[in-house]
C-alpha cells in the first residue's frame, strides 16, 4: 500500500496508485507504478510538477519499447503522456508531432501525405519522446537526421526549447537532462510520390522481420562496442540460446534478450550482466547497457509525509 496520493496536487488527467508496468512494457515483465499519471494536457502536466514536492521522484515511460522495468516497480510518480500529446499536425513537409506519437504510425501518415524521410522509423516500435531520448535509428538513419526542434518541460515545469543541433544527439545518446519531459518535436522530411514511400517502408519492415526474432523483447540489450557488433561478442562468448529462468538469449539475434517463458525482469537482468561479465573476461570489451532498466528489485516502501516534511 502507499500514501503517496495524499501529497500529490490534483490533476486533471488519470491518476492513480499502483498500477501494474509489465503490459505497458515490450518485455512484458516489471512491478507497478507507485502512482501512475496520464496529464489530461500540458497545462496539467505544467500544474503538477510545478506543485509536486520536490523529494518525490518521477519517471517517465514512453511506449516501454526499450526498458527493463524492475521486478519491484517504480517508486513515485510515473508519467505516461496521453491522447493530448499524440496529435500531429502538417505544414509543407514540416510536423509538429506529439511526444506521445507511436513513430511507426506517424512515418505511414506522412508516407499517405506524400512526404519521406521518415521510413526508418516505420520498424521501430517507440513514441517521439522516447526515440528522441535515446536518437532511435537503424538502416543509416537516426533521429537526428530529421529533428528540427523539441519544446522540454523541466521536472518543475519550466518549458525549454531545443534546436536539434543543441541536443548533440549520437549513438543512442542524447544531452538532454534526465529531469526533462519532451512534449513535442518539429520534424521535416521531402516531398516523394506515397506509393514510393510506402514501397520502401515495406521493403525495412521485411527486412528487419528476416533478421530479429518476435516475442517479448526490447530491442537491442546492448549498445555496439567501438568498431563491433555487440551480437557477434555475444556469440562468440557462447550465449546463443542461453536460458536464464524464463528469459534467454534469441537464437535469431544474439543482442535480443526474450521474456520467452514468464521471466522475471530480475531473469532478464542477471542474464545481462552474465554475458556483460564473460564478454569483459575473454575480451576486455565493457558492454553498455543500451535497454533502460527503471526501479528497483524489491518493492520499497516509503515514507512520504516524513520524505516530504523532512525534504520539501
Ligand atoms: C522489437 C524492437 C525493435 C527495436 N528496434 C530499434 C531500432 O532499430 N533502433 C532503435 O534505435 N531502437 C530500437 N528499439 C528500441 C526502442 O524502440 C527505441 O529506443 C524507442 O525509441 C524507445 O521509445 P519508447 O517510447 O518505447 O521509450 P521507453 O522505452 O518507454 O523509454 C526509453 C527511455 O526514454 C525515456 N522517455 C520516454 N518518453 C520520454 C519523454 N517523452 N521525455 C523524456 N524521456 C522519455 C524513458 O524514461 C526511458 O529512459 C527497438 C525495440 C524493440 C522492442
Amino acid at each position: 500500500m502507499t500514501d503517496l496520493l495524499k501529497y500529490l496536487p490534483s490533476v486533471r488527467g488519470r491518476m492513480e496508485a499502483q498500477i501494474p508496468l509489465s503490459s505497458m512494457t515490450y518485455f512484458h515483465v516489471g512491478g507497478n507504478a507507485e502512482v501512475f499519471f496520464e496529464p489530461a494536457d500540458s497545462d496539467d502536466l505544467i500544474h503538477f510538477l510545478r506543485k509536486r514536492p520536490k523529494s518525490i521522484p518521477v519517471t517517465m515511460l514512453g511506449a516501454g519499447s526499450n526498458v527493463l522495468i524492475r521486478d519491484g516497480g517504480i517508486p513515485g510518480v510515473v508519467i505516461h503522456l496521453g491522447n493530448w500529446f499524440k496529435r500531429i499536425f502538417k505544414e509543407g513537409t514540416t510536423f509538429e508531432v506529439g511526444a506521445g506519437v507511436l513513430v511507426a504510425g506517424f512515418a505511414e501518415k506522412a508516407a499517405h501525405q506524400g512526404v519521406s524521410g521518415f521510413e526508418f522509423l516505420s520498424t521501430i516500435p517507440g513514441t517521439m519522446g522516447g526515440s528522441i531520448l535515446m536518437n532511435a535509428g537503424c538502416f543509416g538513419k537516426e533521429i537526428k537526421d530529421i529533428l528540427i526542434e523539441a519544446e522540454a518541460l523541466d521536472f518543475q515545469g519550466r518549458v525549454h526549447w531545443m534546436q536539434a543541433q543543441e541536443l548533440e544527439l549520437s549513438y543512442r545518446k542524447s544531452t538532454i537532462p534526465k529531469d526533462w519531459i519532451i512534449v513535442r518535436a518539429w520534424v521535416r522530411g521531402n516531398v516523394l510520390a506515397p506509393n514510393l514511400i510506402l514501397k520502401c517502408a515495406e521493403e525495412l519492415r521485411t527486412l528487419r522481420a528476416a533478421h530479429q526474432p518476435e516475442g517479448y523483447t526490447a530491442g537491442s540489450a546492448f549498445k555496439n562496442p567501438e568498431g563491433k557488433k555487440a551480437w557477434e561478442v555475444i556469440e562468440s562468448a557462447g550465449f546463443r540460446g542461453m536460458r536464464k529462468g524464463g528469459a534467454c538469449v534469441s537464437e535469431k539475434h544474439t543482442n535480443f534478450l526474450m521474456n520467452v517463458d514468464q521471466a522475471s525482469a530480475a531473469d532478464i537482468e542477471s542474464l545481462g550482466e552474465e554475458i556483460r561479465a564473460k564478454v569483459r573476461q575473454n575480451t576486455g570489451i565493457n558492454l553498455e547497457w543500451e535497454i533502460v532498466r527503471l526501479g528497483t528489485a524489491s518493492p520499497i516502501v516509503t515514507d512520504w509525509g516524513k520524505m516530504v516534511q523532512d525534504k520539501g
